[in-house]
This record gives structure tokens, sequence and C-alpha cells, in this order.
């Protein structure tokens, strides 16, 4: 009986075929890999060395693309940044911006039955000055 350890032709690993001369790779998914690697070449006539070289260069360029994206981004965010803070209402609510809501709580009393302006502002009684304004 032959004592020589085969080869597997797909992924260079020593095996014991269980058919001696017959089989070329070590299991089935090897067979089949080496298979479509055969289709493969034949198909291009080249093997995928090239591509790689091609989507390094993408990669590359997509990269440099993004560079200057983030750059215009980061000046965009700036500008936007600075429109937010310019505006009082965006402000950070504070203690104090926190009290004056819950002291107009108090002072305005939502009034159900009447539908909100054309600001979408709802109407409400001011407690105060006993009548009604948009809030
Ligand atoms: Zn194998």
């Amino acid at each position: 009986m032959e004592s020589r350890n085969y080869i597997c032709n797909y992924c260079r690993k020593v095996y014991i075929p269980k058919r001696r001369g017959v089989q070329k790779f070590c299991s089935n998914s090897c067979r089949v890999g080496s298979h479509n690697l055969e289709k493969k070449k034949s198909k291009t006539g080249l093997v995928p060395a090239p591509q790689t070289v091609k989507s390094e260069n993408t990669k590359i360029e997509k990269m440099s693309l993004a560079g200057v994206g983030n750059a215009t981004f980061g000046t965009f965010a700036a500008e936007l940044v600075k429109s937010i803070f310019a505006k009082e209402e965006n402000k950070p609510a504070t203690k104090g911006d926190l009290k004056l809501i819950s002291s107009k709580l108090e002072r305005f009393q939502i009034i159900k039955n009447m539908n909100p302006n054309f600001n979408g502002q709802k109407a409400y009684y001011d407690n105060q000055q006993k009548i009604i304004v948009y809030i």
C-alpha cells in the first residue's frame, strides 16, 4: 500500500487521501475552490493581482476626496455652530431660563379650545395682564 501523503493542489495542505492516485485535493471544498479559480483564470486570462492595484488607487482617490469633503464640512459646521449660538432662543437652557419658564407656566394658562395662530403659536391666558396671548 502506498504510504506517502498527498499535498492538496488548492490549499497545499498535506492530507491522507481516501482513494490513492485519484484525489488531487484534500476536500470537496478545495476541489470546488480550485475549479472556480481555474474558471476565473480562463475568463480574465490574468490572476487577480492587477485588480488589487486598481482598487488601492481608487481607495487613495476616495480618501483624498473625503479629506476635501471633511474640510468643506468643517467650515460649514463652524458656520452652522456660529449661527446657532447667535440665536438667543437656541442657547442652552440655564437655571435662570428654567425659572423663567416655570414662572411663565404659572402666569400663562393654555387655552385648549383655541387654535394655534398662523405662526403655530398656541393661545394662552395671561393671568397678569388678563389677556389672551400667543406664545
Ligand atoms: Zn485543500
